[in-house]
């Protein structure tokens, strides 16, 4: 057997010679224990106020109430008349001039700040909530005149130029039809949209291993939206049609690109000013600085009295008013409350922390801060949001705190519909009946015999349905299916029902709004609404729309017509020329929340308009938005440490023997691409040549005796991975893949638009969102690896048999330990189980192929036999979704470069109802592409720990300078 070596979390880079002394070095183990002492302070600490409701983010209020509620305010000496548009225009566009200076010294230290704070916390969170407010700084009077302000405004004009790295490719992209003289960095990331620039040849991989993050960050954002209308058109499901106006985002995305554009286009610093000035009138800062109310009277004092000096340059400047300038005023002219929101949504106050009652009839004793937590969403449901998203982090007990609230009393008349994920869905039922002693009655909506009686739904108190059969029934509605040739539809019971409150289980299932999955929720019929999250939000700006669609809050999900007083939660333009209620153009209209908190992010990063973006986005969450951590509430969690170690162990001689051929043959064609600067235009190959070297360090035979078409029966075989396809779904070019894989794929992909097929090279086209497969658990078993492999001359590998030593020590010190093993790779955790019972261990597996009731079957009986020892779980069958308190020991067997995957798999274990100490493995063959993989996914770590507007998309991302280091051994 190899020698074992264990070294601490993060090493730094090695070298063949440190190498070389390490595999001399006797084995050692060195741990990292969470830190306690850091504990946060949490956020919500402010002082009571009495308001809570947000006064005209009510949908129902009709638009003329609006007006009146958000008028500028009228000043005694020009009062406003019926005919003063064009003067209102004016006055609240161009006249009011408030500079934003924001010190470097600001931003860097916020983002030190943010960095200390995701470090302690371990979790990918950058807390972008627990960041020290920053002050604004602004002029408030016309006095000061143009010249002062632009002196003011020098240190933003710098800043940007200074970071032109990180902008001046979102710049660029956003110069729509003019020269771009900014340097752009040569990194071939490119951020152009493919709709407005033809797809890009694609240039040479930058030489430097260098992080790109910004550059990713960047990216990640504007695909999420801008892939939009392609992944419309995937139709999977041959539905007939598609009548849901949403097709047309395009436009619309277009648009608010422009807008943002055309003012970062000015070359005029004065006029960028100007365009700042508006941002800023509508911004304001905290209500209790002083400043704020300086600003207020800035607004109306310039409005009231413009000086002489004023007009004058008025005059001068008149032509030079740029048209994303006229675009905005003429957006406050239609919609006066917008010019206003985010100083109304800063006036207000989040929910004080207040410990709720322990609730009648919850035979589990909640924790302090849960208790907190169920008070918040009670009284959350009754400002006008009419409900918020938990999104405290992993492991603390979302899913208590909303049985909880599910307990309230007088019971509602109308039943609550809880939406999960399918391997959650049993477990979310069996907490029900555990915690409530069978207080509540619940429905199970999923698999062949759903409930088609609507009388039957509403003498339940809470349905358990999942993502896929909401989608299922909402498409069957809609589209409507094939039935002996004929398409046949079918209402939707779940769309019939009135349902009291709809809780969305990791709601960022429903990240993509375009998808059917979300429209499937937002046509849910419903008073209140949750949303359950454990990942941070905060970073996920794309993402976080749909939750605010979801929670349809006014106007930060509404689309809204700059010449009339049309607003909708929907794009529809039914003939794509004229809004279905206006009338006007797309061009015409704007997604408020793009317009004024996703393009500026995009465009400025950190820095200038995109601070102040971030700055309102942050007032909003607090409004909405209740997360707590681990470390936060470590005192109440009373959680024993956690101790994460890397396993690095060498191939032996014939292991690596196979692998450096095959290595060596990749690298050369990898050096290929890049000699002819085809990275990108060969994506699907290299992921495929990473693909196979990882799974080489498994185990040799997950490439060798890979599934064939030969092996004669006819399964779904995943294009990527090659193994039986689990949670199969189809690409529009009739390619199957495992969920995770493709999803993997993509998440991965660096360039523009959507990368190819791997087996057909056309554009890869697919909905993750859709419902699996059907394919036989049984046939699936027939599909093991275990078939195909000689059972009589096996070997196993370097990899399996640390595994087992692990194991063994583990047994040795005391038998009741049990651990779960984590792999990508459905054959590995066959080839391992097989192992292992000859070992002597008892194993159980859980798989993506398997019904609900499988996996539930599965999941008990490791939970309740103690002589059950280890728990084969494929990442593919969403084990990151399990609670598992039994377990205190995880293997990950093979890394992924985004270490975010891997702090959820640490989850399942540390969590409420862990006494144990916990430690997370991850087992690294440290000659191959894993030590790699490993070092990559510390620099992503650090990366998002250093950036507080880091998107977590830019973890996944394998940018061409990414795949030159994985190949750089
Ligand atoms: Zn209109
Ligand atoms: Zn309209
Ligand atoms: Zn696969
Ligand atoms: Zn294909």
């Amino acid at each position: 057997m190899p020698p074992k070596k264990a070294f601490r979390v993060s090493p730094g880079p090695r070298t063949r010679a440190t190498r070389a002394s390490s595999r001399a070095s006797s084995r050692a183990s060195s741990q990292a224990p969470t830190p306690k002492s850091a504990a946060k302070t949490p956020r919500r600490g402010r002082p009571a106020r009495s308001k809570f409701v947000i006064s005209g983010i009510d949908s129902e209020i009709p638009d003329e109430e609006d007006k009146d509620d958000f008028e500028v305010p009228a000043t005694d000496s020009e009062p406003e008349s019926v005919t003063s548009k064009e003067q209102k225009r004016r006055r609240t566009g161009r006249n009011s001039k408030i500079a934003v200076v924001i010190p470097p010294r600001l931003t860097s230290r916020a983002k030190v700040g943010a960095s200390a704070a995701s470090s302690v916390s371990g979790s990918p969170s950058s807390n972008l909530l627990d960041t020290p407010p920053t002050s604004i700084s602004a002029t408030s009077t016309r006095a000061s005149s143009h010249v002062a302000t632009r002196t003011q405004l020098a240190p933003i004009d710098f800043a940007i130029k200074d970071s032109e790295d990180e902008d001046a490719i979102a710049l660029s992209t956003t110069k729509k039809g003019k020269a771009i003289s900014k340097k752009v960095n040569s990194a071939p990331v490119s951020q152009a949209t493919p709709r407005r620039f033809p797809r890009r040849s694609l240039s040479k991989p930058e030489p430097v291993i260098e992080d790109s993050s910004p550059d990713e960050e960047d990216d990640d954002v504007d695909d999420e939206l801008d892939d939009e209308p392609e992944e419309e058109d995937d139709d999977v499901y041959e539905e007939p049609e598609e009548e849901d106006g949403d097709d047309d985002d395009a436009f619309e995305e277009q648009e608010a690109d422009e807008e943002v554009s055309n003012g970062s286009d000015n070359d005029d610093p004065i006029a960028f000013e100007e365009q700042e000035a508006d941002e800023e009138a509508s911004n304001g800062s905290d209500n209790d600085d002083p400043i704020a109310s300086a600003v207020q009277g800035a607004v109306s004092a310039t409005a009231a009295a413009p000086s002489p000096t004023a007009h004058r340059r008025n005059r001068r400047r008149a032509p030079k008013i740029t048209r994303a300038e006229r675009e905005r005023s003429q957006l406050y002219a239609a919609h006066p409350y917008l010019q206003h929101i985010w100083t109304e949504i800063e006036k207000c106050d989040p929910i004080p922390t207040e410990k709720a009652e322990q609730p009648e009839g919850l035979s589990l004793t909640m924790l302090p801060f849960q208790l907190e937590g169920l008070n918040w969403l009670k009284k959350q449901e009754r400002t006008n949001f009419h409900g918020g998203i938990l999104a405290d982090e992993m492991g603390m007990g979302k899913t208590i705190q909303t049985i909880a609230l599910l307990m309230e009393k007088p019971r509602p008349k109308q039943p609550c519909l809880v939406v999960a994920p399918t391997v959650a869905l049993i477990q979310w039922r069996n907490e029900i009946e555990k915690h409530t002693n069978n207080a509540l009655k619940v429905l199970i909506f999923h698999g062949q015999n759903k409930e088609t009686n609507v009388s039957s739904i509403n003498k339940s108190e809470v349905v358990l349905t999942t993502y896929g059969s909401l989608e299922s029934v909402f498409r069957k509605q809609n589209s409507g299916f094939k039935r002996k040739g004929e398409i046949c539809k079918e209402d939707s019971v779940l769309h019939k029902v009135q349902w009291h409150r709809v809780v969305l289980d990791e709601a960022h299932n429903i990240k993509d709004r375009s998808c059917n999955t979300a429209r499937a929720v937002f046509a849910l019929k419903t008073k209140y609404k949750l949303c359950l999250s454990g990942t941070p939000l905060q970073n996920r700006i794309g993402e976080l729309f749909s939750l605010l669609r979801f929670l349809e809050s006014d106007p930060f999900s509404l689309y809204f017509c700059r010449k009339c007083s049309c607003k909708s939660h929907s794009w529809k333009f039914k003939d794509f020329r004229h809004c279905d209620i206006c009338s006007h153009t797309p061009m015409e209209h704007v997604c408020f929340f793009n317009y004024d908190i996703l393009k500026p992010i995009q465009n400025y990063g950190n820095e200038g308009p995109g601070k102040v973006a971030f700055e309102r986005l942050q007032s909003l969450l607090k409004l909405i938005m209740l997360r707590r951590t681990k470390v936060q509430r470590a005192d109440d969690l009373g959680l024993p440490p956690r101790v994460v170690k890397v396993r690095r162990d060498y191939f032996n001689e014939e292991e690596l023997d196979l692998y450096e051929s095959i290595y060596g043959d990749s690298k050369r064609k990898f050096n290929t691409y890049v000699a002819t600067g085809v990275v990108l235009n060969n994506y699907a190959n290299i992921f495929s040549l990473i693909t196979r070297m990882r799974q080489l360090a498994d185990h040799p035979d997950l490439v060798l005796r890979r599934h064939t078409d030969e092996d004669g029966n006819n399964n779904l075989v995943c294009c990527i991975c090659d193994e039986e396809a689990e949670e199969a779904i189809k690409s529009k070019c009739h390619h199957t893949f495992c969920r995770l894989c493709v999803q993997r794929y993509l998440d991965t992909y660096a360039g523009d638009g959507s990368p190819d097929c791997p087996t057909c090279h056309l554009a890869l086209n697919i909905d993750l969102t859709q419902p699996a497969l059907e394919a036989a658990y049984e046939t699936v078993k027939k599909g093991s690896i275990i078939n195909r492999i000689d059972i009589n001359n096996w070997r196993s590998s370097t990899k399996i048999e640390a595994l087992v030593e692990e194991l063994a020590n583990l047994r040795s010190k005391s038998r009741t330990v049990k651990s779960i093993v984590f792999s990508q790779f459905t054959s590995m955790l066959q080839l391992v189980e097989w192992r292992l019972r000859k070992a002597g261990f008892l194993t159980v597996m859980l798989e993506g192929s398997m019904s609900p009731s499988q996996r539930d079957a599965s999941i008990r009986y490791f939970m309740e036999n103690v002589e059950v020892e280890v728990f084969l779980v494929s990442l593919k069958a969403g084990g990151v979704a399990l609670n598992l308190v039994e377990a205190s020991q995880v293997f990950i067997m093979d890394p992924w470069w985004n270490p975010s995957v891997e702090w959820q798999s640490g989850d399942r274990i540390h969590r409420i109802g862990q006494a144990r100490n916990c430690c997370i493995t991850r087992m690294v063959i440290e000659d191959s592409i894993e030590s790699r993989i490993v070092e990559l996914q510390e620099k992503k770590a650090n990366m998002i720990n250093a950036t507080i507007g880091g998107d977590q998309g830019a973890m996944d991302r394998l940018s061409p300078a990414d795949m030159q280091f994985l190949f750089n051994n």
